[in-house]
């Protein structure tokens, strides 16, 4: 190694520890961001693309959802064929007997969504869905359906005592669920044919 080559890597190494240092100092000095969650809310834009909420007594299980999604993490079963009534804009025909996603694969990239001919399955506002197990994270929409919910809870909000913002969000949740809870659960059987 000539001196030339010799100085040049003593410059080329000064020169790039000052730019990392420099970015360094500039976030010591920034203003901090840290959000002390749970106690305070996480800041949520409208567009966020949280964990689904899925209306299931519009939901005909057409698969286009499935079909659409890039790593197959949805799971439909039905026990036959459902179209839309016109009349009361509910799926009617079988049963949907399964409405699954697993979000240890899910990425959220919303593609499920747009397809969907009865605008039946939605990104949401939770960003919290923590689980023990991998088998925990497949959450079965048809089951929250029985209990008339639309979209999985975190574990903490399954508890009495929660933060104000976490109670309020739960209780829009439920309060968006309820005009349909009869249809949800309907949704699971097959209809009656009209005579
Ligand atoms: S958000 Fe994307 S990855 Fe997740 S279920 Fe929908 S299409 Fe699949
Ligand atoms: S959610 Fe929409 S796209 Fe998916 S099966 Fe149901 S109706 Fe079809």
């Amino acid at each position: 190694m000539g001196p030339r080559e010799y100085f040049r890597n003593i410059y080329d190494t000064v020169r790039t520890i000052s730019i990392g240092m420099r970015i360094t100092l500039k976030y010591c000095f920034a203003k901090t961001v840290t959000v002390q969650y749970p106690d305070m809310p996480p800041v949520v834009k409208p567009r966020f693309r949280g964990f689904h909420w899925f209306e299931a007594e519009k939901c005909i299980a057409c698969d286009q959802c499935a079909k659409a999604c890039p790593i197959d993490c949805i799971y439909i079963e039905k026990s036959g064929p459902r179209k839309i009534d016109k009349e009361s804009g509910i799926a009617v025909g079988g049963a949907l007997e399964r409405y699954a996603i697993d979000y240890s694969k899910c990425m959220f990239c919303a593609l499920c969504t747009h397809p969907c001919p009865t605008d039946c399955i939605h990104m949401g506002d939770n960003h919290d869905l923590s689980a023990f197990t991998r088998e925990d994270m497949v959450i079965e929409f048809t089951d929250l359906a029985k209990d008339g919910k639309q979209t999985p809870e975190p574990y903490w909000m399954q508890k009495e005592t929660m933060p104000d913002w976490a109670s309020n969000m739960k209780d829009r949740w439920e309060e968006r669920a309820k005009p349909v809870r009869d249809e949800m659960l309907k949704a699971l059987q097959p209809s009656e044919k009209k005579k």
